[in-house]
């Protein structure tokens, strides 16, 4: 796994930004979103200064928004609704809802980035399998539609059986600000 879970205290729940789009497994996770993202909202609206987060946590320090490493024209992030621990999402920068509407080099960059992230869960956590993919369209399960994102979630065999195990409430945002930093650091050293 990615790190150890040796704190045994029980820390106040925190608010932790960040950017996200709930969806299907959202049931099994509502216990600890419920501790921190009270209210926590969607965008207003399609536009860029809409709340969008994916938009909004670029301004951020990484740390504040789960962001692991920044490139050119694409970011990687922490998703604040994981499926997994480690879920990734790598977004451009730019504020796109289309696959289509990405110019080769913010393509190039995206895929690129991806296989980064691929190489990195592997070598920190020892992925076994990831699902990768992005949500065109709320019709396509994309909860922010609006700004365009791929996922990397890695997998392990078995690994639906942690799931309830990691869903502490108090415990998830030192989880993903740990996650983050982990993430961070082999980035780096794979880039
Ligand atoms: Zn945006």
């Amino acid at each position: 796994m990615l790190h150890s879970m040796s704190d045994s205290r029980a820390p106040e729940p925190m608010r932790q930004h960040g950017a996200g789009t709930p969806d299907g497994f959202r049931r099994l996770w509502t216990p600890h979103r419920m501790a921190y993202i009270k209210g926590e909202g969607k965008p207003e609206g399609p536009g860029a200064d809409d709340g969008c987060p994916f938009c909004a946590i670029q301004a951020m320090a990484d740390a504040e928004g789960l962001i692991v490493a920044r490139g050119t024209l694409v970011y990687a992030v922490l998703n604040l609704y994981p499926y997994n621990s480690g879920h990734l999402m790598v977004c451009p920068f730019r504020h796109v809802a289309d696959y289509t509407d990405l110019d080769e080099a913010e393509t190039a960059e995206l895929a690129a980035y991806t296989k980064t992230a691929m190489t990195v869960l592997r070598a920190v956590s020892g992925a076994q399998g990831f699902n990768i993919g992005m949500n065109m369209g709320g019709v396509a399960g994309a909860g922010i539609a609006a700004h365009l994102h791929q996922h990397v979630v890695p997998r392990w065999g078995g690994d639906t059986n942690f799931m309830p195990v990691i869903g502490q409430t108090k415990v998830l945002p030192q989880l993903l600000a740990e996650t983050r930093e982990v993430l961070a650091v082999a980035w780096k050293a794979a880039d």
